[in-house]
């Protein structure tokens, strides 16, 4: 059959209504409107997807870095099918309540670091961040101090597209998007030294809070600096400054931890979650609270507390939760996510021998990077990433390349239950694509 743009012509019609009507997120329009959608997908198994044209692709980034447990599991379908017949949805609002959110609580609970003990439940982590820095300016305002507003976060960061999330996002193009954001936002250098001059030049009656991934996703996997979050909590404990952890991606086993801050020995006041919470089989997300915060408002609160999504700990979302927890437990997947990150970034090192474009190369857990970089440790001109992405896609390995502010990074982060065979799959494609990639720079 005639091929237009890659897609059969009995798929014409999607492709020219994908064009037409669906406004893709973090897209190039002028792309979309040139070459339609690259790839429309029918079917997920374990860390595969499938395409509409039967073609297998290895999903290398949990598709956003949230398809946790893999694609394809039955169970999770029939949670959802189960409460949705019984309990679809019901409010949660004021004094209303239903089993899936109180038991996804208490189970979230149990597994976060000790003292988050409380959970405010979102659709997603955008709205997690967002909820996080309404609530310590309430907080705040609650403990008398209604000028300790500002919002600290870091360079490179990501934190999501809601209004507070872009204003709080340290990568600028986010920010570019769109003209007025948000007010008392501000991003720092990622060191202790640069957080102390800020709360110097600032005030620290000014500051209600710190915010950062514990490992930066999107910005092209950072890990902090030796130490970094240690001091950065203890700074934040001198000064009355809350720490709020974005554990959208890092948590639910990604670093080989349950959560990532377990990587760096601190306990935040406030967590935010979202992603690897239903390994993407249905929107939710949640902030956990310390018990000290929780206290404090429950003493302080005089009015309502005015925040709530219709979404807010949604049934099914909850019941879909709980599910995926039980399977990331039954099946020890943080500790395959620990024990497969190894297999991974050995992968990596032995393409850092075989190629001379692989500079560094890093991962923690299932979250890992790969620095392009020419040889004396320069970038290219012009990035490579994009062209390495595009070579692994043909085949069958779907991974992403970061050109943010001069990057030439590609990062991964695999379904957490892959196994040895399958990291190997993924480093043998990626041979191959590097040695092509190489054979034709000029
Ligand atoms: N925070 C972090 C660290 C993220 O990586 C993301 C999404 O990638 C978000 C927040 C935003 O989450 P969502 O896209 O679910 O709104």
């Amino acid at each position: 059959t005639e091929e237009i743009k890659g897609l059969q012509v009995d798929d014409h019609k999607l492709a020219e209504w994908d064009k037409k009507h669906f406004l893709h997120p973090t897209s190039s329009i002028k792309q979309q409107q040139e070459e339609g959608p690259a790839l429309i997908f029918t079917e997920g198994e374990g860390i595969y997807l499938k395409d509409i044209h039967g073609k297998k692709f290895i999903d290398g980034l949990s598709s956003l870095w949230n398809v946790n447990v893999g694609h394809g599991r039955k169970e999770l379908g029939e949670v959802a099918a189960e409460q949705m017949s019984k309990l679809a949805f019901s409010s949660a609002f004021a004094t209303f309540s239903h089993e899936p959110a109180i038991q996804l609580a208490k189970k979230i609970a149990d597994i976060t670091p000790e003292g988050l003990n409380t959970v405010f439940f979102t659709s997603g982590g955008s709205e997690s961040n967002d909820t996080a820095f309404k609530l310590v300016r309430h907080y705040w305002k609650l403990k008398g101090q209604p000028d300790k507003k500002k919002v600290v976060s870091r360079k490179k960061s990501y934190h999501g597209v809601a209004m507070g999330a872009t204003s709080a996002t340290g990568l600028k193009p986010f920010r570019d998007f769109t003209t007025s954001l948000a007010p008392d936002f501000y991003y720092v250098e990622s060191s202790p030294e640069a957080f102390r001059a800020f709360i110097e030049t600032e005030g620290a009656d000014t500051i209600a809070a710190f915010i950062s991934e514990p490992v930066q996703g999107t910005g092209g996997v950072h890990f902090p600096p030796k130490d970094y979050f240690k001091e950065i909590k203890s700074i934040c404990e001198e000064n009355d400054i809350l720490f709020i952890a974005d554990e959208v991606i890092t948590g639910f086993g990604r670093t080989g931890t349950f959560f990532g801050v377990e990587q760096f020995g601190i306990i935040p006041d406030i967590m935010s979650v979202a992603k690897g919470i239903t390994s993407g089989y249905a929107a939710l997300g949640g902030v956990i609270i310390s018990e000290k915060i929780h206290q404090d408002l429950i003493d302080l609160s005089d009015g309502l507390f005015m925040h709530g999504y219709t979404y807010s700990g949604h049934p099914t979302a909850c019941a879909v939760a709980l599910k995926n927890i039980e399977i990331i437990e039954r099946e020890d997947l943080v500790a395959n996510s620990k024990a497969m990150g190894e297999e991974m970034l050995a992968g990596f090192k032995w393409l850092q021998q075989e190629h001379d474009i692989v500079g560094e190369v890093r991962a923690l857990g299932l979250m890992g990077a790969i620095e392009i970089f020419r040889e004396g440790n320069e970038r290219f001109a012009e990035p490579l990433s994009p062209k390495i992405v595009a070579e692994s896609l043909e085949r069958g390995l779907i991974h992403r390349g970061v050109i943010y502010e001069g990057a030439d990074t590609l990062i991964f982060a695999p379904p957490i239950n892959i196994n040895k065979y399958e990291i190997n799959k993924m480093i043998n494609i990626l041979h191959d694509v590097l040695s092509v990639v190489e054979k034709n720079i000029d």
